[in-house]
């Protein structure tokens, strides 16, 4: 694969329809079999504990880069793997974002909803130019892609930029499409603006 590392936004809860967890497990299987580390937001809740265990079981290494204030063991569970501390939210997504080649969505709430966007966003700002991909497993997301098709047609997002999304019904569909993507923004800029983020970050 063309990705060492990827990071995946997922629930911190399993969610009801089992279809989930069974994404969750194909996914984490996916990325052992292409040998392709993971980072996520760390702890063994939800959807995001039953990933790390898979792809830990699989034998590849699990980063967990997790806030100060979440750290106590009640908020998130223990984390399997290495664990990366960071001092907040802003922080944690910076760094996630830096660790991965690809991002990728499972279903999740509202946590996984921001930070789905928020790379989507820093993908259309040239911020980096790293494939973003969304699992839509049994169509969990149709209305999320229904109204962000709405916002091209209202032209609030371009048709270009609308192409920042792939999406698949499944890991093994995901990943091959992540890997044909071509960056909406690529090369110089990006990296300079990464400077900047960091800058910003340390002030
Ligand atoms: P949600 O989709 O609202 O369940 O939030 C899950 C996403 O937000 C994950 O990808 C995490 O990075 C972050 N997050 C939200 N709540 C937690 C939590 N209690 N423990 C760890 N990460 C969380």
């Amino acid at each position: 694969s063309r990705f060492r590392r990827v990071c995946v936004f997922c629930g911190s809860s399993p969610g009801k329809n089992p279809s989930y967890q069974l994404a969750t497990v194909q996914l984490g299987k996916q990325l052992v079999e292409k040998n392709i580390d993971l980072v996520y937001g760390g702890g063994s809740l939800g959807l995001m504990g039953l990933l790390s265990r898979v792809v830990h079981d699989g034998g590849r290494h699990v980063l967990g880069v997790i806030p100060k204030t979440l750290m106590p063991r009640e908020l998130t569970g223990e984390t399997i793997g290495e664990v990366r501390a960071v001092s907040g939210m802003h922080q944690r997504k910076a760094e996630m974002a830096r660790q991965a080649d690809a991002f990728i969505a499972l279903p999740g709430g509202y946590g996984t909803l921001e930070e789905l966007l928020e790379v989507i966003t820093w993908a259309q700002l040239g911020i980096h130019d790293k494939p973003v991909g969304l699992l839509n497993v049994d169509g969990y997301y149709n209305s999320l892609l229904m109204f962000i098709d709405k916002s091209v047609d209202e032209g609030f997002v371009t048709p270009a930029a609308r192409q920042i999304i792939v999406s698949a019904s499944t890991a093994h569909d995901l990943i091959s499409k992540l890997e044909d993507y071509v960056p909406y923004h690529s090369g110089v800029a990006s990296k300079l603006t990464w400077e900047m983020e960091q800058q910003f970050e340390h002030s």
